[in-house]
């Protein structure tokens, strides 16, 4: 059987991912690629990150002449995570062509995991819930539904909860890079002036409980690959497609001690002094001294953290198990070791006033991270905060791409403050670190002018 595994997570559509211009392929996409045919499925793979939008998809498809259509969506990125409508609505244009084609279609991702019936509506024949790798193999087989597989019976859902997850990862194959072009990916980079990046897995779930984080794939589990493999799969991308850097795209990368020691020893014998340097994203409170050094030693350069905020009370209100002691020890122990800190930060969260703000700001002044990423609260389906704010949700959309910063429930200040706010920490942190570009001077000035219109007390903007 000829299967055409496609995702719809498409660069081109999502502005600010297409100014940033660092695409990574769709991982989780080519694991599952890599584990059909080692089943003996004939394999296709269409990769939405680096083409044009759904029409290119429609070219792809009437060429590759495929029986069946799998929507794997790239569950290891947080980009498919975030669920965007341009993305949905995007997957849903080409459920539409799959079904004019007559064929049939499976769809397996986060978005589809929590709203299943949208799917079927738009064509879907079946959506897979939770981690679809094992379960796909057999409904492919057999055409049977079983355990996390629903469908529509009489216009209405149909399906049964998913199976417990395949725990041994080295159960899994390898993705098959092969099936996308990754000499478009490092044009892009260079192009960017950056080093070719590819993105590699470690592990799958998170056991932490920060309540605004959902988990609708890998739940709240913690499995690791063997060391060994991890380190064999980096030398092959060395070896096979010239890599020059690694993004290892884990929820949470080395939370085992042991596993880490076994890596970073792995790493030395394997590179030497002259490993792939690799980012990655890691709790503050896992950095000590001995685990910074391993890092260091295997070749991390650059460390996110999920910080949030420089207020004890919002941390504490997000159950994010996290203290502003670990924050500042993580940072000054990465620092040391010659790894770039980085902070994940979070505006928005309910309870969270000008004086929490102006905290996080202070924070960021006082322990001057390599790079920020901020965020606005967002109540993902299936979490305790969805629970606790849906009865604030003043508006029903999703988040149309990755760039959307207004909170659709009702946060302490106007909606409209966020996306402002968003941008003026940016350039305020672009300043902090002597880049603020000469362009950017006018702009900062009026969103400066602009805040101040919100006439929050407490911040000085
Ligand atoms: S530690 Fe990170 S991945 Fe884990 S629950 Fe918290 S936010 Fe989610």
């Amino acid at each position: 059987m000829k299967v055409l595994l496609a995702h719809s997570f498409y660069m081109a559509l999502d502005a600010k991912q297409a100014a940033i211009k660092e695409p990574f392929p769709p991982l989780g996409t080519l694991i599952a690629a890599g584990q059909l045919r080692q089943e003996g499925f004939e394999v296709d793979v269409f990769d939405a990150m680096v083409a044009a939008g759904p029409q290119d998809f429609k070219t792809h498809l009437a060429q590759s002449k495929p029986e069946v259509v799998v929507f794997f969506e790239d569950n290891f990125n947080w980009l498919s995570k975030m669920c965007l409508a341009e993305m949905r609505q995007a997957c849903f244009e080409m459920l539409a062509e799959v079904k004019a084609r007559g064929l049939w279609s499976v769809v397996v991702g986060s978005d589809a995991s929590d709203f299943p019936e949208l799917f079927l509506k738009a064509g879907a024949d079946y959506v897979i819930k939770g981690e679809g790798e094992w379960r796909l193999i057999e409904l492919l087989k057999s055409r049977q539904t079983g355990p996390g597989v629903f469908t529509l019976s009489d216009g209405l859902v149909f399906g049964s909860p998913p199976e417990k997850p395949v725990h041994d990862l080295s159960r899994f194959a390898l993705p098959a890079w092969d099936l996308v072009d990754l000499a478009r990916y490092r044009a892009i980079w260079h192009q960017n002036g950056r080093p070719f990046t590819l993105n590699m897995m470690t592990t799958r779930g998170c056991p932490y409980r920060c309540n605004w984080c959902a988990k609708p794939i890998h739940g709240r589990r913690y499995d690791i690959r063997p060391a060994n493999q991890v380190v064999a799969e980096m030398q092959n991308l060395k070896a096979q497609y010239a890599v020059e850097a690694i993004w290892f795209s884990d929820d949470i990368f080395g939370l085992n001690k042991k596993w880490l020691a076994s890596f970073c020893a792995g790493i030395q014998s394997a590179f030497g002094s002259d490993p792939v340097p690799y980012k990655i994203q890691i709790r503050a409170d896992l950095i000590q001294e001995e685990t910074a050094d391993w890092l260091a030693r295997s070749g991390c350069r650059e460390a996110w953290m999920g910080v949030e905020s420089g207020s004890q009370k919002i941390l504490d209100a997000m159950d994010k198990d996290l203290n502003l002691t670990q924050i500042e020890n993580a940072t000054r122990l990465l620092k040391k070791n010659g790894i770039r800190p980085c902070f994940f930060l979070q505006f928005g969260y309910p309870g969270e006033e000008a004086q929490d703000i102006h905290a996080t700001w202070q924070m960021v002044k006082r322990l001057k991270p390599e790079a920020i990423g901020i965020s606005v609260a967002y109540p993902l389906p299936n979490t305790p905060f969805f629970e606790k704010v849906k009865d604030l949700i003043e508006n029903q959309d999703h988040w149309q791409i990755s760039g959307d910063m207004q909170p659709i429930f009702k946060a302490t200040y106007p909606r409209a403050f966020y996306p402002l706010l968003y941008r003026y920490i940016h350039l305020l942190f672009c300043q902090l670190k002597g880049k603020l570009p000469l362009r950017d001077r006018l702009r900062f000035w009026q969103l400066k002018r602009s805040l101040r219109t919100f006439q929050i007390e407490g911040i000085p903007f």
